[in-house]
């Protein structure tokens, strides 16, 4: 199946609310799930604002690149609700008021026991020919209608109503659209490389218009790949994502962690774990962040035994034994200030492996020498000691992250390297 084929879904989100800020337009990310959950990826979200010629053109724009539209807001009673008003005009028919759209409205208010003010009759008008989508926890019905084999809907923005009206009504009238047409997902989860590195080492794949389409996204130093396959059942879709993620796997080689939404502390803490191995950490710059995250995992306990985080210099002595001559010959930040914390934190606790971070978070106390963002993290076993330097940028904040996640990125490779103990 060529994705010139592949029916697809576009979205527009509708209200001045969206455009200024206040409102995050999470409507478009749950029905953009939804849909790609059934088999109907989106291409393009439009956020657009209560102006009734605004959302015809984006009805248009909408309806010119996809299959089916899901518009949600602007069906409310008040003059700035002008999505019905929008669809007539695009449809090119009038507004009709349905009697029998408005005997319910009316005993919406009733149940309540409060008398309908007049503006909500508009609410019972919808372009002519098309139908009614029923809401059952507002006033305000939805509409589907079909212009040019087209199918657009029309939902409310109050989240709740627009959610129940997706899943009852809408969705199962586009099952029928997308059978024939099934959709695997597989997210590849990378560390250690930027974005453009990734990119040169798998080639064309993430080129658009191919089937599987691949989407690069970075969060922290955390490059996600996502792999969507298009094939006619969900059989040869999943063979296809798999085969996407075999190949991109050995174009990557380690640098691919992990699957799905899985994390750098979850995938080693899942090593450990398995092999029965222990950690300990000291920390300074990341002030336990570092410990922070091993320990988000449940069931850490089984491996992680100690933290220490040694901020000042005395502490370093102090807890783990590091020479005061080691520090003010080379300083807290340097190669052998770390090789000495992640040594004296083994032999201290008595763990298969320890990971020591010290660095320059910032914003001040950078030098030229070492400037900020400068962090050396080692990692030691058995088989040794191994430091590494770094110069991590952005705020304080990013940096004790980047710092954190490289850490476990290196201990990673090493369980690696090392292999399962035979227990
Ligand atoms: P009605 O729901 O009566 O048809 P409407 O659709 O225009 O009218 P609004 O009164 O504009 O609804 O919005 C109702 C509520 O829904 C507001 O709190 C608004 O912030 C929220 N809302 C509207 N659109 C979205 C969206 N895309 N994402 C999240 N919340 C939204
Ligand atoms: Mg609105």
């Amino acid at each position: 199946m060529g994705d010139e084929h592949v029916k697809k879904a576009a979205i527009l989100s509708i209200g001045n609310e969206l455009l200024s800020g206040r409102t995050v337009d999470t409507n478009a990310a749950y029905i953009a799930g939804r849909l790609r959950s059934i088999g109907l990826p989106v291409v393009s979200v439009h956020a657009v604002a209560d102006e009734e010629g605004t959302i015809e053109r984006s009805l248009g724009l909408a309806a010119g690149e996809a299959d089916v539209v899901v518009a949600t807001g602007g069906l409310g009673p008040t003059d700035d609700d002008l999505t019905r008003q929008a669809f007539a005009r695009f449809l090119d028919v009038e507004l009709v008021l349905r009697p029998d759209l408005l005997e319910k409205i009316q005993q919406f208010f009733d149940r309540r026991g409060v008398a309908m003010p007049t503006r909500n009759s508009i609410q019972a008008c919808i372009p002519r020919g098309a139908a009614a989508l029923e809401n059952e926890l507002g006033t305000a019905p939805g509409i589907r209608a079909e212009r040019d084999g087209k199918l657009l809907f029309a939902l409310p923005g109050v989240p709740a109503e627009m959610r129940h009206m997706l899943e009852t009504q809408v969705l199962p009238q586009l099952q029928p659209l997308v059978s024939g047409q099934a959709l695997a997902v597989r997210r590849l989860k990378c560390f250690g490389a930027g974005e453009s590195t990734i990119a040169e080492m798998i080639g064309d794949v993430m080129r658009r218009g191919r089937n599987p389409l691949v989407n690069c996204t970075v969060h922290l130093g955390v490059i996600t790949l996502e792999v969507v396959a298009t094939a006619d059942t969900q059989t040869e879709a999943q063979e296809m994502a798999e085969r996407e993620e075999r190949s991109l796997r050995s174009a990557l080689g380690s640098l691919v962690y992990g699957v799905e939404d899985q994390t750098l502390a979850e995938v080693v803490g899942d090593r450990l774990r398995r092999t029965g191995r222990t950690l300990a950490v000291a920390e300074s710059c990341t002030g336990g962040l570092l410990a922070k995250l091993i320990t988000d995992i449940p069931g850490s306990s089984e491996y992680f035994t100690y933290g220490w985080v040694t901020y000042s210099n005395e502490a370093k002595t102090r807890a783990l034994g590091v020479p005061v001559a080691t520090i003010a010959t080379y300083g807290a930040v340097s190669e052998p200030v770390a090789r000495a914390l992640a040594q004296g934190a083994r032999r201290t606790a008595g763990t298969d492996y320890a990971l020591s971070i010290t660095g320059i978070a910032g914003p001040g106390g950078g030098t030229e020498q070492k400037p900020v963002g400068l962090v050396y993290i080692a990692v030691d076993n058995h088989d040794g000691t191994e430091t590494s330097r770094h110069v991590f940028s952005f705020d304080r904040g990013s940096v004790r992250l980047r710092a954190a996640q490289t850490a476990l990125n290196i201990l990673r490779l090493r369980l690696d390297l090392t292999g399962p103990v035979s227990m």
